[in-house]
């Protein structure tokens, strides 16, 4: 593979992608907030993430990816106001935001697990970098950028003359939209500021000592904090939803380059939308929390589907498109993952079957190099696949694709009985799941799915299918 390049939303052009450094990519990627399961829609991000940390590792570097765990509690806008997600969530299930974390994030991980996602190189809690958060602050502090009200601490966005850059480019106008809030704290100087360190919550069950009295970080903070601990002053890309563009990612900024003095990330890479038909609005940060359009790798499976074929229709839509999601699109992708696998049955990888000779191999190689290199341009590459028709050919992508075409096993969406076998299994893990012994569930869960059956968790119990492809 060639040069790689990507649209960097900092300078909204295309531009030809090196690390720093010419052999390892500082990746950062804003990741879950754990309060509740992921939808199909934070889960298309993590996907493109994927997709771009795997062509980097084709183009041949080494990949430090690292991706936060928001397991504070934080409050339910990006400008960080409105009510607390993991409180809320606590007080719904009856546990302590600390169980509602640990339980949320390990299920965050399992999707990443189900979807073929590499497992990011680190994946710090929020709660475990508190001291460096603090430590952060005070920088920012000793530089004069914040102020103090009954609050909090805030960040004085009038003492940062770039405030904004990001948004300003790519989606003028925004910051105001966000700038409109309830219950504003009246010793705030400017709409824009922004909380560094809470002092005024006592409700809020996390809470740690700081040199401004006990309390609790702000979300953006956080990932300033934890990118700079793991990956060094300037990164080589941060990633996110372009949701985060005019609030969390133009905080990060703020308060990293006001700290530091030195460009916080070269290029910034950031994935569209998923529309679910009938969500009510574009955006899946609109999609509802609950209720038919609140689709998460569990109902996927649940509906019959193998998370891989999400994974396969994610990369038909270019990550910087909207793309809109139905059942129907997801047959259709359930359908094209099945005709990789009449190939490896028709044709396999023996050489003198495919039905390209080895200069025509090699050319289609190219190509499809060239395609995910201009910006990881998926759905090309995909079509192209499909239009070889060799099964050596998907083989040679499918480390970048991820979609473990080696274990494909059958078409799509067969309903067979269970065996008593597993049948018994799934009834002992309903009853461990029930007297909630999470373990022993987790370990039956990985006893049913070696033999070859996912399983889902639904209101109702749990579902068992084979495993689709
Ligand atoms: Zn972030």
């Amino acid at each position: 593979m060639g040069s790689v390049r990507l649209y960097n939303t900092l300078t909204r052009r295309k531009e030809e992608f090196t690390p720093a450094d010419g052999k390892t990519v500082r990746l950062y990627c804003c990741g879950p907030t754990v309060y509740n399961f992921a939808h199909i829609g934070n889960l298309r991000t993590y996907l493109f993430e994927d997709l771009l940390h795997r062509t980097l590792l084709r183009a041949g570097w080494r990949v430090e990816h690292v991706m936060n765990i928001t397991d504070v509690g934080h409050m339910t806008s990006d400008a960080d106001t409105g009510e607390d997600k993991m409180m809320k969530a606590a007080i719904r299930e009856q546990r302590s935001p600390w169980e509602i974390a640990r339980f949320y994030e390990d299920a965050f991980l399992r999707d990443l697990g189900r979807l073929g996602i590499i497992k990011p190189s680190v994946t710090p809690r929020a709660t475990e970098h508190v001291a460096q958060m603090i430590a952060l602050i005070e920088r920012l502090e000793a530089r004069g950028i914040t102020y103090r009200t009954d609050e909090g601490i805030y960040f004085d966005t009038a003492r940062d003359p770039d405030y904004g850059k990001l948004a300003d480019l790519h989606v003028a106008g925004q910051i105001a939209g966000a700038r409109e809030e309830v219950n504003v704290d009246p010793g705030k100087r400017h709409p824009a500021d922004f909380i560094l360190w809470f002092t005024n919550k006592p409700n809020h069950i996390m809470q740690w000592d700081s040199p401004w009295g006990r309390g609790y970080p702000g979300w953006h903070i956080e990932c300033s904090a934890m990118s700079m601990t793991y990956l060094g002053n300037t990164l080589d890309i941060h990633c996110g939803g372009i949701d985060h563009i005019p609030v969390h990612n133009t905080n990060e900024i703020a308060q990293s380059e006001s700290a530091t003095s030195v460009p916080f990330a070269r290029f910034w890479v950031h994935g569209a939308f998923l529309n679910v038909k009938g969500s009510g609005g574009p955006g899946h940060a609109k999609m509802a929390k609950s209720g038919d359009n609140f689709i998460t790798v569990e109902r996927l499976i649940e509906r019959g589907y193998h998370p891989l074929a999400y994974r396969y229709l994610c990369m038909t839509a270019h990550y910087r498109s909207e793309m809109a999601f139905s059942w129907a699109s997801l047959d259709a992708a359930t359908k094209a993952l099945s005709r990789i696998y009449e190939l490896r049955g028709r044709l396999g990888e023996r050489v003198a079957d495919d039905p390209l000779n080895p200069a025509q191999f090699a050319d289609a190689v190219a190509e499809i190099d060239d395609a995910l290199a201009d910006d990881l341009n998926a759905p090309r590459a995909i079509a192209l696949l499909h239009e070889a028709g060799s099964y050596r050919l998907w083989k040679e992508f499918d480390r970048v694709l991820g979609l473990d075409i080696d274990k494909l096993s059958r078409p799509a969406r067969e309903e067979e009985p269970l065996t008593e076998q597993l049948a018994g299994l799934a009834r002992k893990r309903d009853e461990a799941r029930r007297a909630r012994r999470f373990d022993e569930a987790d370990r039956l869960r990985d006893e049913i799915e070696k033999l070859g059956y996912l399983v889902g968790d639904g209101v109702d119990g749990s579902t068992i299918r084979r495993r689709l492809v």
